[in-house]
């Protein structure tokens, strides 16, 4: 079938401001721009702008204002931009030439995407994408995470396609009352304000696809996002013709109760692999990134069987096991969906597994860990280890878990050491996460081709010692001084006076000196990230953060999920530390933590702090971001810093070991916490020399970047999956 799309190109009217969601089959959105800088319509229908520094500035420059009041939204700003601003940078010959630069490298890159309706290709399911904030589609490091394997195969030029939903209302947004409390509320969505297009036919009709859900078709449109030469397909039932309730399956993100998540996974699994049919693709490897896309391997066992009308349900599983690759993300049991079996047996119809050629028992097992518990619910981890060839957890030592976790589905194994999940260290973007202020610094230092170079670690490294010690630390300061101005900004409106809580001020003018040692801890809140390790011995810390000669800052910032009491109470607590002390200029916590909130943190921090309870960090992805714009993580030795810890790129927090019972290995490592920095950190970072810069600590930088960068790119990950998990070459006949 040949797919048409909406042309974002064409010069149409220019758009009402109404905000009411567009009718099926009219979407006409785009703003007639001047001429000569007409072309941004075009760079800001596909994302990869966003990872091009330039890219970001030509949206920014054209009203740096706007931008940030549209939470930069390049659809939504060239919506809303006045005629005034407009015309003004069409009259300035040095924007027009910007724009024009741009587009042309845009088109260049663009122009060598590979040909997908060409095996081999593979399919990238996820259940959310952290690809940019002006695409609301995620929570947090697993949308991250897949956001940045998209653009790193974007760069690699990966024959990859990717599946998802669209969700109407997104994710929760935060804010944090007078009483310390999370209140949470959730934004609407409008297509029209998003680059996304709706997938047409050859006969420009929206290709829409069905999934048998209660007893009813309920129908889903695909929508189109452009991630460089990659193209995010987006599953989307807010339709007329669905009914009221089925039109919100895709509405919450990780919102819903049980039953709603039962069938959001049936349209992002069996409603995906029917997206791709419509598509005309069918795909070499199906790469199931987390358990909530396993229903796919249901469908394609399904069209097995109907092609192969002989075939048995074991016959459908070995050649769909051929095409399916899985990827774990979590390193506990309770962090899998697991549904009640009657839930999910309501969900899918005697017919569907009659299709399967299964009873309804066989289909239960196929989601039990133990095949003789019958009392087991149905996991969405067994059912993908089952059905796919290979398995692998996300860091070397989540891969030692995973098979630790996963035992009891190989009763014939003697031990964990012979299951069958291997692990592919996770890793991000570096152009995504590189300050900006750091890229020039690689362009004229390294040469403008450092992104090929960071994919070779000697060459890196090599490279790296060309960066002078003022290099880092003027890029460095400049980096905090806009992270200082950053949070002076968003905390304005807390500017009560009352100091009832931390990011209550009397002034926020007040807050933090870029003189003072700052460290940032950002992360979903969370019983096992260990939030309130830190505040083990309050008056230890104070004592720190008040010392006359070498003070500490903090700065904080993360969402703990909706229905997790027990992570806002934690939060709480922190908010309500209010102390006769320096405490209140010099921590702060962030509301609605988000990639742009961590893009300011991961630049401007001199040290990332991570202090999760060990073994619960499959990976862990934002050190990996702080480190390679020279922030020093000081982390437990947990998921990715295991491999990334080298005694001077960092510091850690106890060993290797890890104590069964939780409050002695917590006073341990709170214990560790605070001698580590009153002993390594707080000198080494005051410690300056005759030169009057911080040698050691800049050394440490330099050997952060050098080291780090490389082997936690995305690049480096994808790579590994091609080699290691896809192997297409062996799939190409
Ligand atoms: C990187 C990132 C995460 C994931 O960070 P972890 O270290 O894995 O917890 C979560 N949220 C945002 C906004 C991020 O940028």
């Amino acid at each position: 079938m040949e797919i048409a799309e909406t042309s974002p190109s064409t010069m149409q009217a220019a758009p009402s401001l109404d905000t009411t969601p567009v009718n099926e089959n009219n979407f006409d959105f785009v703003r007639k721009l001047p001429e000569n800088i007409a072309w941004l319509n075009e760079i800001s229908a596909n994302f990869y702008w966003c990872w091009r520094p330039e890219g970001v500035a030509l949206f920014r420059d054209l009203d740096p204002e706007l931008w940030d009041k549209c939470e930069q939204n390049p659809r939504l700003m060239l919506k809303r931009i006045s005629g005034l601003r407009l015309w003004q940078r069409s009259a300035d010959q040095a924007y027009v030439a910007r724009v024009e630069r741009f587009y042309s490298e845009f088109c260049d890159y663009t122009a060598a995407a590979s040909d997908l309706t060409t095996p081999p290709a593979i399919a990238y399911f996820c259940a959310e994408y952290g690809v940019h904030n002006s695409l609301p589609n995620y929570s947090g490091g697993l949308g991250i995470l897949a956001g940045d394997h998209l653009k790193s195969a974007s760069d690699l030029n990966v024959p990859l396609m990717a599946i998802g939903l669209l969700y109407r209302y997104g994710y929760f947004r935060q804010q944090i009352s007078h009483e310390g409390w999370q209140k949470e509320s959730y934004n609407d969505i409008f297509e029209s304000e998003l680059a996304l297009t709706p997938v047409l036919d050859a006969a420009g009709e929206r290709v829409m696809v069905s999934v048998k859900i209660r007893g009813r078709e309920v129908f889903a449109q695909a929508w189109r996002a452009r991630v460089g030469r990659i193209s995010l397909y987006l599953l989307d039932t807010n339709l007329g013709r669905n009914s009221e309730v089925d039109r919100l399956i895709t509405g919450h993100l990780y919102g819903g109760d049980t039953e709603t998540r039962i069938v959001q996974e049936k349209v992002l699994g069996m409603g995906g692999v029917r997206l791709l049919r419509k598509l005309g693709v069918d795909p070499a490897v199906y790469h199931l990134n987390e358990g909530h896309a396993a229903f796919s391997t249901l469908e394609l066992s399904r069209e097995f069987l109907e092609s192969h009308p002989d075939g048995t349900f074991a016959d459908a599983a070995e050649a769909v096991r051929e095409k399916c690759v899985f990827t774990t993300h979590t390193p506990v049991a309770a962090g899998n969906d697991v549904f009640p079996t009657a839930t999910l047996s309501e969900c899918f119809s005697s017919e569907f597994i009659g299709s399967l050629k299964l009873t309804q028992n066989e289909f239960l097992a196929l989601g039990r860990a133990d095949l003789s518990d019958n009392s087991e619910g149905f996991g969405m981890s067994p059912l993908a280890i089952r059905m796919c060839r290979s398995a692998n957890g996300v860091s070397e030592k989540h891969g030692e878990v995973s098979r630790q976790l996963w035992l009891k589905m190989f009763p014939d194994l003697a031990d964990a050491g012979a299951v069958p999940i291997t692990s592919v260290t996770n890793g991000v973007h570096a152009p995504t996460w590189i300050a900006p202020v750091f890229q020039d610094l690689y362009d004229s230092r390294i040469g403008p081709d450092w992104q090929t170079i960071v994919r070779d670690p000697a060459g890196w490294a090599a490279a790296a010692e060309r960066l002078s010690d003022s290099d880092i630390w003027t890029a460095h300061r400049t980096l905090k001084s806009l992270l200082i101005a950053f949070i002076r900004e968003r905390t304005k409106t807390k500017d009560t006076g009352s100091k009832d809580t931390i990011n209550e001020h009397e002034d926020t003018r007040q807050l933090f000196s870029p003189d003072i040692l700052t460290i940032g801890f950002a992360r979903r809140v969370a019983a096992y990230k260990r939030w309130d390790l830190l505040f083990t011995d309050l008056e230890r810390l104070l004592r720190m953060v008040d010392d006359a000669e070498r003070p500490v800052q903090f700065v904080f910032a993360g969402k703990a999920h909706p229905q997790d009491n027990t992570a806002k109470t934690i939060l709480q607590k922190l908010m309500s530390i209010n102390h006769d002390s320096n405490w209140q200029r010099r921590a702060v916590f962030i509301e609605d933590y988000d990639q742009e909130i961590a893009r300011y943190l991961v630049h401007g921090v001199d040290v990332w702090m991570n202090v999760p309870r060990r073994p619960m960090e499959a990976s862990g992805t934002s050190g990996m971001k702080a480190a390679m714009n020279g922030a020093l993580n000081f982390s437990v030795l947990d998921g990715w810093w295991i491999e990334g810890f080298n005694e001077i790129n960092g510091f850690a927090i106890g060993g290797l070991d890890a104590d069964d019972n939780d409050d002695v290995m917590d006073a341990a490592d709170a214990e560790a916490l605070y001698r580590t920095l009153e002993n390594e950190i707080i000198p080494t970072y005051y410690g300056t020399g005759d030169s009057g810069l911080p040698a050691e600590w800049i050394a440490r930088m330099r050997n952060s970047i050098a080291t780090l960068t490389p082997q936690f790119s995305s690049d480096r990950m994808v790579a590994d999956y091609l080699s290691n998990i896809y192997n297409l070459a062996e799939r190409s006949a």
